[in-house]
């Protein structure tokens, strides 16, 4: 198994052993049911020994013998337990163990930085690939999972402080109509005028019947080069999905404006994500939209504010920027299907929002469709989808999802909340839509 020790590549010499194959001559690691089985036997052997643990293997139940073991195996069963993380840090503290700690199973890239901040000297990585991304992710982290030596709060905490907020006896959770409560920002856009609504639902009703017969490349050329040149921007979240309208935009104006929305609590595999697509297809328009700070300071001085009023959270870091984007635009396009579910089980191509057109191309697109579009183009996948993320926004609010979930079970999971609102605010709701 290839390793990454002390930030440098390394070749690893110990092997792993499973409680009933014969003993390596060489360095070996033995589960912890081996070491209490085999001990005596063990301990006769003239090589050095290893000791793997479970997450659910405390080192409490071995600290007496840690100083048998050159090298103590931390398994990460999912990315999701935190428990191998206390392990390292009760090695290294409450037991000062001096020898190697290693991690090994579910690791995030992300994860790296903590796990050195805990002691951890190696990391076992699937294969040389890996290794050589993890190579140059350390000065990359924005993500944090444990607590260290500094005084950020670490990802599980978070997520603890969310699901703590989730209860309903919390009389301060937020609904969605709990966002009214706080007024907009001195600058927030202007409403559309009932004129310039009515202009962009006669357009979606006219585009139906001129443009309802072409395909999803073909239909953001027309809006692209015809009905909207120099008036129109991309809205992309460079999630699982992301690549293929982008693609298809890069293939009609590489120029085109793609307005990617960094809330400031996005995994920083997202972010690595749109810096490898924005080289790889040549997008050379691409505005990182932030929210604004004074409005965070204001509303979220502790970035917590999704544990307890997710909407508000999602308003200032999402809905908020996206309008100010959105201003100078007439139309936008976006990556939302019906297949994804829920409210965008009827999602139309066309629809009018908030006086703007709004196309969304790959509305009837199945899966299968999406992932056929991904090999024949040689377009690379969001690396957290191979983690069992499906569907990805800011790491607070995005989980795993299990097999036969739907797409989004992973989003704001146990809130009564599905979507982020850019596309539900009142000033969003369509006037007119057109399925085609
Ligand atoms: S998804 Fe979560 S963290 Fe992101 S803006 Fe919405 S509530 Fe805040």
């Amino acid at each position: 198994m290839p390793l990454i020790r002390d930030g440098n590549l390394a070749l690893d010499q110990w092997v792993h052993r499973g409680d009933d194959e014969p003993l390596a001559d060489g360095p070996t690691i033995v589960s912890l049911d081996r070491w209490k089985r085999d001990r005596a036997a063990l301990l006769t052997r003239n090589a050095p020994l290893g000791l793997r643990l479970k997450s659910d293997q405390a080192p409490a139940q071995v600290a007496a013998d840690l100083g048998h073991f050159s090298v103590v195996a931390l398994e990460f069963p999912t990315f999701k337990d935190g428990r191998p993380f206390s392990y390292a840090k009760l090695l290294r503290d409450r037991y000062g163990y001096k020898g190697e700690v290693r991690a090994f199973g579910h690791i995030l890239r992300d994860q790296y930085l903590f796990l050195d901040r805990l002691g951890v000297n190696s990391i076992e990585v699937k294969d040389e690939k890996q290794l050589r991304e993890w190579k140059t992710a350390l000065g990359e982290f924005s993500v944090f999972y444990q607590p260290g030596v500094d005084a950020r709060r670490p990802a599980m905490a978070l997520r603890r402080q969310v699901a703590s907020a989730l209860k309903p006896s919390r009389p301060d959770f937020d609904d969605l109509t709990r966002v009214a409560d706080v007024p907009p920002p001195a600058d927030a856009p202007p409403a559309p005028s009932p004129a310039r609504i009515a202009v962009a639902d006669a357009k979606v009703r006219a585009f139906s019947h001129k443009y309802g017969h072409l395909s999803a490349p073909k239909l953001i050329a027309a809006m692209i080069d015809v009905e909207f040149k120099g008036n129109i921007a991309l809205v992309s979240s460079f999630g699982t999905e992301a690549a293929v309208l982008l693609h298809m935009v890069s293939e009609i104006d590489r120029n085109l404006p793609v307005l990617f929305l960094d809330t400031q609590k996005l995994f920083g595999e997202t972010l690595r994500y749109r810096d490898q697509l924005v080289g790889q297809l040549g997008l050379s328009n691409v505005q990182t939209i932030r929210p604004d700070a004074e409005r965070v300071k204001e509303l979220d001085p502790n970035g917590m504010l999704f544990s307890r009023r997710a909407n508000l959270c999602c308003q200032i870091r999402k809905v908020e920027p996206l309008e100010r984007a959105l201003h100078p635009y007439d139309a936008w396009i976006t990556g939302r299907k019906r297949y994804q579910g829920r409210r965008r089980a009827v999602l139309p191509v066309i629809e009018a929002a908030g006086g703007r057109v709004k196309i969304n191309p790959l509305a009837g697109w199945s899966k299968d469709l999406l992932d056929e579009y991904f090999l024949e183009h040689g377009l690379p996948h969001h690396p957290l989808e191979a983690e069992g993320f499906l569907s990805i926004g800011c790491m607070p609010c995005t989980d795993r999802v299990a097999p036969g979930e739907d797409m989004r079970a992973g989003r704001w999971r146990g809130q009564d909340k599905d979507e982020c609102g850019i596309h539900e605010t009142p000033a969003a709701q369509s006037l007119t839509s057109s399925g085609l």
